[in-house]
């Protein structure tokens, strides 16, 4: 997927400007992408980065593969297969997806494949505790009573205390909120089903209290949406949580102790400040160095959906705020809410998706990008059907041509996005206006009476 001697020279394309570092998160291996994914970060983050070059900017885009989260564990296990052989036929399809998708980045992280990658992430986290930047603390943990699992991320199922959904360890589908096995209520082994029990580890923490005031400075100045932002308001009132960086479990990067791995979230944020930091300065290793690269970064963007708001907006500022990375060089956010197929919400593991390099192997990629840009989830759940989808391609052709009437499926997409236009947290009345009268202003009747003030208008 990646093609890095094919664009390195584009950091330099705009030499002299501050660059504009474009991310989107790493997808897990556990399945194929599917059209949520492409509806999602993915084309998304690829059509701003392509927007801002465009627009003279000096960008650097990345993302990358994610084989250290146990959901790959997991599936494997589900299957029967062995995990090397899931990871093999995973990650193939991911890059073929994002490749028959036109999507390509400057730096694409493969941890499996990349030997310099896992070293430089342990080295840096090692760094980071001898240097007292983070505290390295005897702290309670959970295992399995049963199997002995440490419970954490897929290993543990419960219900999130800030919602009271199902959730795994992590964070919560459905809220964002930080999760794992010591504070699910309910808590449970989702290996074998059995009731946790404490045991004490040596393990290093971030005590992201102690990084409140960075931390708000660089909230105040990001882009930021107000789902994320209410994620965010909920721990200034109830305190910032210490996060484990590194603990006893059986996959992951080993480094932060003895017996541990590194968490796979902290190894995605601690790969970005050194992956970036060496490729803006080559002989970059340690943490200074990467953090002086970094000085050239003048914003960075990050396209997520907000499942992951919790990382992005509080765990990775409090990461690099540690690393010595002023946490303000974030400019926002670009979150998405989750894309529904046929009414329900995408699932890799319930096999409920339409899979991605499946369809773009059937459909014209121009068409499929402009899909889901046209109808991203940006702001509510908006959903792929199969008949929307060959109305908008049927029609797209003829109407970038020169006109063309919207079928009556898109018109009630229109109609749809042009009500949730007028919400207060999304507000847009530009983008209402041109979505009724796309859909046809009769669709929408109380659309147009709060765009006209004129409540008699039929
Ligand atoms: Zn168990
Ligand atoms: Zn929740």
């Amino acid at each position: 997927m990646t093609s890095p001697a094919a664009q390195a020279t584009t950091c330099d394309d705009a030499a002299g400007q501050p660059l504009v570092v474009v991310t989107a998160t790493a997808p897990t291996p556990n399945g194929p992408l599917h059209v949520g994914h492409l509806a999602g970060p993915f084309i998304a983050a690829d059509v701003a980065a392509r927007a801002a070059r465009a627009r003279g900017m000096r960008t650097l885009t990345v993302s990358g593969l994610d084989p250290h989260q146990n959901y790959v564990r997991t599936k494997a296990a589900s299957q029967g297969r062995e995990v090397t052989e899931v990871l093999d036929e995973y990650e193939g399809l991911v890059r073929q997806a994002l490749g028959a998708a036109r999507i390509s980045y400057d730096i694409f992280n493969d941890p499996r494949a990349d030997r310099d990658y896992r070293d430089r992430v342990g080295l840096v986290l090692d760094e980071l505790v001898a240097r007292g930047r983070v505290v390295t603390e005897r702290t309670t943990l959970t295992r399995c009573g049963s199997c002995g699992t440490t419970l954490h991320h897929a290993y543990v199922s419960g219900d999130c205390t800030r919602c009271g959904l199902a959730s795994s360890g992590g964070t919560c589908e459905a809220c964002g909120a930080f999760t794992s096995a010591e504070n699910l209520g309910s808590a449970r082994c989702a290996r074998c089903g059995g009731s946790p029990e404490p045991f004490s580890a040596d393990i290093p923490l971030l005590r992201l209290e102690s990084w409140r005031a960075v931390l708000a400075e660089c909230w105040s100045g990001a882009v930021l949406p107000a789902r994320v932002r209410s994620l965010i308001g909920h721990y200034l009132a109830c305190g910032l949580p210490d996060v484990p960086l590194a603990y006893p479990t059986d996959w992951g990067i080993p480094a932060g102790g003895e017996l541990n791995r590194v968490d796979v979230w902290v190894e995605m944020g601690l790969g970005l400040i050194t992956g970036i930091g060496r490729r803006l300065d080559p002989a970059a290793g340690g943490l200074d160095q990467c953090a002086a690269a970094w000085q050239q970064v003048g914003e960075w963007w990050h396209f997520l959906g907000i499942d992951n708001a919790f990382y992005f907006a509080i765990l990775f500022p409090g990461l690099f705020a540690a690393a010595g990375i002023d946490p303000s060089r974030l400019g926002g956010l670009v979150v998405n809410e989750f894309y529904q197929l046929d009414g329900l919400k995408f699932s890799t593991s319930r096999g409920h998706a339409v899979w991605a390099h499946e369809f773009l192997a059937q459909e014209d990629p121009a068409t499929v990008r402009m899909y889901v840009c046209w109808d991203r989830p940006d702001r509510f759940e908006s959903g792929f059907t199969q008949a929307v989808y060959a109305e908008f391609r049927n029609w797209i052709g003829a109407a970038l041509a020169g006109g063309g009437t919207l079928p009556p499926g898109l018109a009630a997409a229109e109609a749809r996005r042009a009500g949730h236009a007028l919400e207060f947290g999304t507000f847009d009345p530009g983008l209402a206006l041109r979505c009724l009268l796309a859909a046809g202003p009769g669709r929408v009747p109380a659309v147009l009476a709060a765009l006209t003030g004129d409540d008699t208008a039929p």
